[in-house]
């Protein structure tokens, strides 16, 4: 379920700061540390399954707190019209951090049409 050796395993458990935003028995909802938008936070599982390609049939019920969450989550945080939301899938997708986790991103403004972020 958990894996010692995860970044975000260690920020659910409290070993790592985090700028939660919610927190429930199976999702935790934290700010990006380095954001892209004005609003950019992550939804992730507290179930360790490091990607998408991972979740099976026993995740469905955090996948799906993970996106009927959202828009309440992403509201609150000040996202009025609208966000993105964008799962990194392995090495193709680019994922850095190997605990499935969904972006939320947004802001007052359109964001580029673009899934493509650059930092
Ligand atoms: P991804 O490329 O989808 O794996 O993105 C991983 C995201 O995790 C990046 O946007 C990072 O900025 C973010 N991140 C990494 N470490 C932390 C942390 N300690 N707290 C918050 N966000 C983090
Ligand atoms: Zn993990």
């Amino acid at each position: 379920m958990h894996d010692p050796d995860c970044i975000f395993c260690k920020i659910i458990d409290g070993k790592i700061p985090s700028r939660k935003l919610y927190e429930d028995d199976l999702i935790y909802a934290f700010h990006d540390i380095r954001p892209v938008a004005p609003v950019h936070f992550l939804i992730i599982p507290k179930a360790h399954i490091p990607t998408l390609s991972d979740a099976d049939a026993t995740h469905e019920t955090a996948l799906g707190r993970m996106l009927s969450k959202a828009g309440e989550l992403a509201a609150e945080a000040g996202c009025t019209d609208g966000f993105r939301t964008l799962i990194n899938c392995g090495r193709v997708g680019r994922q850095e951090v190997y605990h499935l986790h969904m972006h939320v991103v947004g802001g007052p403004d359109p964001l580029p049409p673009m899934i493509v972020f650059e930092r």
